[in-house]
């Protein structure tokens, strides 16, 4: 089964084509250097951006993996959440290549794409598992019992974790998006700064980093000799100490063995390195190929791929809706 993704929730249009479980193309163009001049994604430049280059990103995508556009079984493409006018240009166009070429048609939950990350490394994966979803706009501990039975067991009570290493990367004076500039400058400094890890009662699973950028903030102004490098690796070190804790704490009281990371923030080598060591090889762990823990079509034509697998076809009339949940 060939399925032809379409991801434009955000400021990435990205497009992708699987046969089953395996990726033939996968092309993304960012809209980063767009945006960077107004300090954030403006809604209606990013919509109007994705309208200008969706059909010759569709094309290109076809080209790189030697197919025409009549090979193609199955259309899909992210319907939330995201910027509705973003979503709008993908899922319409998915939705009228699918009317055109009388051809099933699969809508996907972006964050049910970050998840499905993982089984482009790992086909087989089956619950039940943990998954921690860590990403610009999320961070969500769930315990999934089978692939539509769910429990949602921890979200941020205010930041995401994604968002907090962009917002501290800010106060740093790094560059968008934070995560991979902390990251890289982190590997030079060191965990000297004990930034504070909320909610640790036991039981809780629920997260918190807007306390800890402020912390990084009150910090900074007391001890403006601080190296930005020390700073970086410590502000790093509490974070993920918090998520993880958290999950091993989670995995332990659920009794899975099986824990999967997803989302932008998995990406990190410091989160994956911690969690190897912390799992003392009692746990299975997940991660998607780094370069596919960011948006990405690949994930959303996964995710596609293994409802339409499942008989799970969307109708046409499918609308964005912008505040979808897992
Ligand atoms: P959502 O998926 O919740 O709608 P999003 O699509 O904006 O939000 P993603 O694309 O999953 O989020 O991830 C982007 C986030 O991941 C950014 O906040 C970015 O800073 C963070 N990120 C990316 N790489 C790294 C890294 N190496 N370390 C830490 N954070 C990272
Ligand atoms: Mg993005
Ligand atoms: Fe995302």
């Amino acid at each position: 089964m060939k399925v032809l993704a379409i991801e434009s929730s955000c400021d990435e249009t990205a497009v992708a084509i699987v046969e089953d479980t395996a990726l033939l193309s996968n092309t993304l163009a960012s809209q980063i250097d767009i945006h960077k001049k107004y300090g954030g994604v403006v809604p209606e430049i990013a919509a109007r951006h994705h309208l200008e280059i969706l059909a010759s990103l569709v094309d290109e995508t076809l080209e790189r993996a030697g197919l025409s556009v009549y090979e193609i079984d199955v259309f899909a493409a992210t319907y939330g959440p995201g910027l509705v006018g973003s979503l709008l240009v993908g899922l319409s166009f998915a939705k009228a290549l699918a009317l055109a070429l009388g051809k099933p048609f699969v809508a996907v939950n972006h964050l049910h794409g970050h998840l499905y990350a993982n089984l482009i490394s790992f086909p087989d994966l089956n619950p039940p598992f943990l998954v921690l979803l860590v990403s610009g706009g999320h961070t969500e501990l769930f315990f999934l019992n089978s692939w539509d039975s769910m429990k949602r067991i921890g979200k941020t009570r205010d930041d995401a974790a994604g968002e907090a290493f962009d917002k501290v990367a800010r106060l740093l004076g790094l560059g968008y998006p934070g995560g991979p500039e902390i990251e890289r400058i982190a590997k030079s400094g060191e965990e000297k700064y004990n930034f504070p890890r909320s909610l640790r009662e036991k039981g809780n699973y629920d997260f918190s980093f807007s306390g800890l950028k402020t912390s990084v903030l009150y910090f900074m102004r007391k001890n403006p000799e601080a190296k930005v490098e020390d700073i970086a690796a410590s502000f790093q070190a509490a974070v993920v100490d918090s998520l993880l804790s958290k999950t091993f704490a989670a995995a332990a009281e659920y009794g899975v063995k099986e824990i999967v990371f997803a989302g932008g923030v998995a990406a990190n080598r410091y989160l994956r390195n911690k969690a190897q060591v912390l799992s003392k090889d009692k746990y299975n762990l997940y991660f998607p190929p780094i370069e596919l823990c960011t948006d990405n079509a690949a994930m959303i034509a996964m995710a596609a791929y293994n409802k339409a697998k499942r008989g799970e076809f969307s109708p046409l009339d499918t609308n964005a809706v912008p505040y979808l949940q897992f």
